[in-house]
């Protein structure tokens, strides 16, 4: 709860406002970004297309291997208004200004479990009433409840999100990128073995528990050079994958091709505007009539249709790259040879880091270096 932000608030209210948010009520004034207040009842919130369309396209980026610096170029160059900009632009005020994209907006939303359909509330906190300021709760804190909403995003995109923020937010460009980085584990104390860099280049893996806490003995080195550590640990995994069923695991595959899915979501997101493009042309005649009847100055109604002109004309640049971009996925989708992809795949031809989390979920060592890999594709794609 925000104890402190309800200084001022009565006990009872207080405790109102707990049970609302346990029941999964919205509760906040506005909704997030992707996301409107449901007209029709106001503890609920429904998907805002507009920016919904964005809130995919960044998860897409992300998941494709953007960094998030990448991301927040890319909206600034095609001048997506930023969250704060864009409440106010359908509050109906115009802004000129566009407003940069940071990159802790990006984050925090990569990492919001709303986007898959929980309401998550209690997240942040004000220290006092009169402090703008706000901290984010720690996360025992936050009141969530599961599925009270449609999720934007689905949740294994979601999921594949969280897993690049462990594997992939701590390479930094300065050090080298490990393999095997972030997939190891220590059997004995079960803690992260991180891989240190010697002043040669050379890798050197140590558990972090040890690391961190030598003097106190809670754990033993788990030292080995990590040259030794990664061929060792491909070919225990190329010899399992070997035994993979292909066909399944090349249907299953094109079930669940990003391409295609891309392609489902593109074709919604038409339909939501060739709606909007539609309901222009009504809503302009509408007004014209208005505008007959003398029910509207001519001032009014020039103003009226200049802003749905507006409208319909971004729905309509929108559709069009929409349209190309449609096409475009549709050429490369058919041309995809599933069998090679999963051959190549299931060899390990080139094992990356997203082929490994593909694959396994981590690798636990001991300290006399017995390995053991825990795989993620299981029966019955293992035979
Ligand atoms: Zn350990």
């Amino acid at each position: 709860m925000d104890t402190k932000y309800n200084e001022d608030t009565s006990d009872k209210v207080k405790a109102t406002i707990y049970t609302k948010k346990r029941e999964g009520k919205h509760l906040g004034a506005t909704a997030i970004y992707g996301y409107k207040k449901n007209p029709k009842d106001k503890y609920k919130i429904i998907i805002d297309e507009k920016s919904a369309i964005v809130v995919r396209r960044i998860f897409e980026m992300f998941v494709n291997g953007n960094s998030i610096q990448m991301i927040c170029k890319t909206l600034d160059k095609e001048q997506i208004p930023i969250p704060s900009v864009y409440k106010n632009l359908n509050r109906g005020q115009k802004s000129v200004a566009y407003g940069h994209w940071n990159t802790k907006t990006i984050w925090d939303m990569l990492k919001n479990e709303m986007y898959i359909g929980n309401m998550c509330q209690c997240v942040n906190k004000r220290p006092a009433v009169s402090v703008k300021k706000i901290i984010k709760n720690p996360k025992d804190k936050w009141i969530i409840v599961p599925n009270t909403h449609e999720p934007i995003i689905d949740k294994e995109t979601f999921e594949l999100a969280q897993k690049m923020f462990g594997k992939n937010s701590h390479i930094t460009k300065k050090t080298k990128e490990f393999l095997l980085k972030g997939f190891l584990y220590c059997r004995e104390c079960g803690h992260t073995i991180g891989i240190n860099t010697s002043h040669n280049g050379k890798g050197y893996c140590v558990c972090n528990f040890y690391r961190k806490f030598s003097k106190e003995n809670y754990c033993t080195p788990h030292s080995m050079p990590y040259s030794e550590l990664e061929p060792l640990i491909l070919r225990e995994i190329k010899k399992v994958v070997r035994k993979a069923n292909k066909e399944l695991i090349t249907s299953t595959l094109k079930k669940s091709d990003r391409t295609l899915v891309k392609i489902k979501q593109l074709e919604k997101e038409k339909e939501h505007l060739e709606s909007v493009i539609n309901m222009a042309q009504k809503k302009d005649d509408d007004a014209y009539m208005d505008k007959l009847d003398g029910n509207i100055t001519f001032e009014t109604y020039s103003n009226i249709r200049n802003r749905i002109l507006a409208e319909k004309e971004e729905a309509q640049v929108k559709l069009k790259a929409h349209n190309e971009l449609i096409d475009n996925l549709k050429g490369k989708s058919i041309n995809k040879d599933y069998e090679k992809i999963v051959s190549d795949y299931l060899a390990l031809k080139k094992p990356n880091r997203k082929v490994l989390s593909a694959l396994i979920d981590k690798i636990i060592i001991d300290e006399d270096k017995n390995i053991e890999i825990k795989y993620k594709i299981r029966t019955p794609f293992l035979t």
